[in-house]
């Protein structure tokens, strides 16, 4: 997902230029607002974390861009390309060492495993949608 902030500050194809040159195939993207409750039910994992009402906030406060992508060792090297959740701890060259301002407000994200990716990804397409 490419978060409010990035969408806001004009990154998109920034940051998608960054996933094309790391070897990632677009299988499905689509440019979307989420409601408050669907910024609950996608992060509910962290429900019980301090930062949940500010998360779901931000992550409804304006268009998002999700995608499925497709790489061997995706989730791994995803995770790399991005970089640190917070970017003061991000490496240098990595989309949030970039374009993200804070540990909340952090450009993107990226599933955590192949199964949070089949789960994520069927929440925001359909099978008609992949290609
Ligand atoms: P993501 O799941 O979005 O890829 P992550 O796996 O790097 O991020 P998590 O620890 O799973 O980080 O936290 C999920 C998201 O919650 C973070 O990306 C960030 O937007 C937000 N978050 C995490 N820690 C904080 C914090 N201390 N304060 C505010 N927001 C936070």
């Amino acid at each position: 997902m490419i978060k409010p902030d990035a969408v806001k500050a004009g990154n998109i194809g920034n940051i998608l230029q960054m996933i094309n040159a790391a070897g990632f195939r677009i299988v499905a993207m689509k440019y979307l607002n989420i409601s408050r409750q669907q910024a609950e039910k996608f992060y509910e994992v962290h429900a019980e974390r301090p930062f949940y009402g500010e998360l779901t906030q931000f992550m409804s406060s304006g268009p998002i861009v999700a995608a499925i992508l497709e790489k061997d060792n995706a989730v791994a090297d995803f995770r790399k390309l991005i970089g640190a959740t917070n970017p003061a701890q991000a490496e240098e060259g990595t989309i949030r060492k970039k374009y993200a301002a804070s540990v909340g407000e952090n450009a993107v994200h990226g599933s955590d495993s192949d199964e949070n990716a089949a789960i994520e990804g069927n929440f925001f397409f359909s099978g008609l949608e992949r290609f």
